[in-house]
């Protein structure tokens, strides 16, 4: 059985004290650890302040980091960084980064080497945006992520990521994929890690969908076949919400 994950990317949202009233809304309220697993993505300068104050059944993540151990990168973040600030979990080329920060498959799957070299479970994201989706090109997209951030990962190792599948066109737009068509791409998703690590694989590792995600369509989402959970921005940003999609998981 898949254990289904819930994760909020507050992406560049929320202050010191406005991260803090967060945290201390949720943290007795999150199901168990053992029912859905729990995570909050939140700005780096954010993380330590969270760790030490995050409940038993949460957990915490970042959304970007070097691939390098250290060196002169000014206003970057190490893995050995963030593992140190205590965090479990590390976004790895979400769409934006790849947008706005030249990330490319290249530097997805160094994150990815680093990423395991540190014991950070990495959230993969992947997703094709509009005119791929519109010109039939959204397996060949994801196919092609897919197989470059996997390059030297371990099938062990691919069993302990997390893939997020998210529709660029889907992000913050408020045009959620139907869950029929999220079901339908994650399983093209699911079946190349397939190919790629064989069936064992494939059956354990969890995949999300994201892009706008919301209390009202979360349930709908879920009951799909091959949605694991979900990786949720704008509508996580209040607790009460955040509590919704982790009791519908
Ligand atoms: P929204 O939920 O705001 O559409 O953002 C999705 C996303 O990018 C999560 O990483």
């Amino acid at each position: 059985k898949r254990i289904p994950v819930i994760a909020a990317n507050w992406k560049m949202y929320k202050t010191k004290d406005e991260a803090l009233a967060f945290i201390f809304a949720v943290n007795e309220k999150v199901p168990a650890r053992t029912e859905v697993e729990s995570i909050i993505c939140a700005p780096s300068i954010l993380l330590n302040l969270l760790v030490k104050r995050e409940g038993e059944n949460l957990r915490i993540g970042a959304q970007n980091m070097h691939y390098l151990d250290e060196g002169a990168y000014t206003g970057e973040n190490s893995p050995l960084q963030v593992k140190s600030a205590g965090a479990e979990y590390i976004l790895i080329g979400h769409s934006e980064r790849r947008s706005y920060y030249n990330e490319t498959d290249e530097t997805v799957n160094l994150k990815m080497v680093a990423a395991f070299k540190h014991e950070l479970t990495p959230i993969l994201c992947v997703g094709e945006v509009l005119s791929e989706r519109e010109s039939g090109a959204t397996k060949a997209v994801l196919d092609q992520q897919l197989e470059k951030a996997f390059l030297n990962i371990s099938a062990e190792q691919a069993l302990n990521t997390i893939i997020a599948y998210e529709p660029v066109w889907a992000i913050g737009t408020g045009k959620t994929a139907t869950p029929q068509m999220a079901n339908e791409t994650i399983k093209d998703v699911r079946a190349k890690v397939a190919a790629l690590y064989g069936n064992e694989v494939a059956d354990g590792i969890r995949i999300l969908y994201g892009g706008s995600v919301k209390p009202d369509n979360i349930k709908v989402l879920l009951e799909e076949s091959d949605i694991d959970g979900a990786l949720i921005g704008g509508a996580a940003l209040d607790p009460n919400n955040f509590l919704v999609f982790t009791e519908a998981a």
